[in-house]
This record gives C-alpha cells, structure tokens and sequence, in this order.
C-alpha cells in the first residue's frame, strides 16, 4: 500500500471530520488505523452502508459487479476491501467520488490499481491535480499523483452508471459543499448519497468556500434531497448515521436561517470581524456548534459564501 505522510493525512481529517476551526487549528487527533472497523449495513435489495473512519461508502451490489460511492482513507482500503468481498465476491466497478476531500478520496489509487473505475464531476479531478488550500485554516493540501484522479468525469446536469442490473444517478450541485460535489441515488433500493453537502450530527458541516463552497448551494442541495425519492427514502450522508427526510429538512431550516441573517450583516456592509462579534446565529450555536470554535468557524464560512462573488 502506498504509504501517506502523516501531516498529509490528519490535514484531510481536519478538513472534514471537524466542523471550521479559527486558526492555529489545535493538533489534529491522530488515527489509529489499526483500531478502525468497518461497520456494514443491509440498506436492502443489496445496498449497503459501510461507515470506518472518515466519510461514509455505500455499496450498490449488481449480477456481475459492484457500484460503491466514496472510499475513505488510503490506509482504510484493504480493511474496506475485505468488508465488501464478505457482502459479494464481484469485482468493484465503479468508485464514485462525492468530493475531493481526502477522507472521501483517500484511497482512490488503492482501488483503481484494482481496476476500479473512479467516476467524478471534473471540478474534483482538477482540484486533487492542483492541491489546494483550505480557507479556514490556510492549511494546503497537496496535489495527488495521476493514479488517483477519476478517470470519469462528467461537467453538470446527471449521468448514469449501470453494472449487473443496478443504476446509479449522478447529479451534480454547483457551489455547495465545494464545487465539485455529486449526489448519487440508486432509484431500486431507494438509496440516496449526499457526500459532505449534509450531514446527520446535528452539527454544523463545513462549507469549503476557498474551494468553491457556498451556503447557497447548499441550501439547493437539501433541496433536492426532499424532492428526491419519497418518505422512505435512505439517506447516506457524509458524517453521522444514515438520514431520513425529517433530518433533511432539520438541516436545512439550520442552513437557511444561518444565510438569512449573515447575508443580512453582509449587504449591510459589515465585515467578517463584525459579523463574528455580532454573535447572529447565537440560538444555533447552542445546537450545532460543539464549542465557540465551530460558531465562529459556521459564521466565516456561510460569510465567506456571499465574497465569492
Ligand atoms: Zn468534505
């Protein structure tokens, strides 16, 4: 297995795994790979969920093959590898990526070095080629060997991908948690996937605005999420366990309240300090913030959403 510095990777977990931070970010939490299990659940009608370390992966199991959406950390794959073989000895066809972030993308070269076809918008593509820079934290990530990039890109609207039977529904949300996000739906299992565009915390996501994240977009993530499927529908967020529309729509109430009042101050022309001092989404921090970092962190980042622009 190719070997990933450390730095490398305890900077991908800050980047998802952890709501905004304000710089310094304090040291990040160093993994114990060895101690990380999978863990799988029967969605049904052979779709499962594997949640380890790192953003969650479903696994949609066709007659001949086997769609699986995101793939964590590089020192995950093998452990992943052997939690899909114990659901199906087909091989993996597709790797689709939600969004660039590592622990979503880690072990995309572990996995094509398998054959595996790794399927992306091309806004990721671009972004692991390039490295980027986190806006929070001004920490940089750098860029990723050919090996890892999708080999499969699509440019907006929806494609679909079949193997053995099984159809999965790409589409792509401009400008929400970065800009290259795609949310992916199996319509036989009833089986939606948001990537890092929600989460089931009940704490606030981070919005990668240095990267082509807006709260906007976000919002009109969630808002596909309810017209999507129907009142049973799976939900396989990024972070937390698997979602119902009710815990959709919760979030995102959060989101557009947080955009009405930081767009408010914004047009008002005040600045991001200002902003921040003005403490205007106080009541959901009380929810969604776990310490004053994260409110502080939410409120840059649905601010920085409106200088896009
Ligand atoms: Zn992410």
């Amino acid at each position: 297995m190719r070997r990933i510095g450390l730095a490398f990777v305890t900077t991908l977990l800050l980047v998802c795994a952890a709501t905004a931070q304000q710089p310094p970010a304090p040291p990040p939490p160093l993994v114990d790979w060895d101690k990380v299990q999978i863990k799988t659940t029967d969605l049904g009608n052979n779709t499962y969920m594997l949640e380890g370390q790192g953003g969650n992966i479903t696994v949609a199991v066709g007659t001949d093959g086997i769609i699986m959406v995101d793939g964590q950390f590089a020192p995950l794959s093998d452990k992943i590898k052997a939690a899909i073989k114990a659901i199906s000895p087909l091989p993996i066809k597709y790797l689709i990526n939600t969004h660039y972030h590592g622990d979503h993308t880690g072990g995309n070269e572990n996995f094509a070095k398998d054959g595996v076809t790794v399927v992306a918008h091309d806004n990721l593509r671009v972004r692991l080629a390039a490295g980027t820079i986190q806006g929070l934290t001004g920490n940089k990530i750098a860029p990723r060997p050919a090996e890892a990039l999708p080999k499969q890109t699509y440019f907006g609207g929806s494609i679909t991908l079949e193997v053995g039977g099984r159809k999965a529904i790409l589409t792509y949300v401009a400008n929400a948690h970065t800009d290259g996000d795609t949310w992916v739906y199996f319509p036989d299992a009833n089986v939606l996937c948001t990537g890092d565009t929600s989460n089931n915390l009940k704490k606030y996501q981070n919005i990668d605005w240095a990267n082509g994240g807006d709260v906007r977009g976000m919002i009109r993530a969630q808002d596909a999420y309810l017209k999507a499927g129907n009142d049973q529908t799976k939900i396989v967020v990024g972070h937390g366990p698997l979602a119902s529309k009710k815990d959709v729509a919760e979030f995102r109430a959060m989101l557009v309240t947080a955009r009405d009042r930081v767009e408010k101050l914004f047009n008002e022309g005040k600045t991001e300090d200002e902003v921040i001092a003005a403490k205007p989404l106080a009541d959901l921090d009380a929810t969604w913030a776990r310490n004053p970092q994260d409110a502080i962190g939410n409120t840059r980042n649905v601010y920085n959403s409106f200088k896009r622009f």
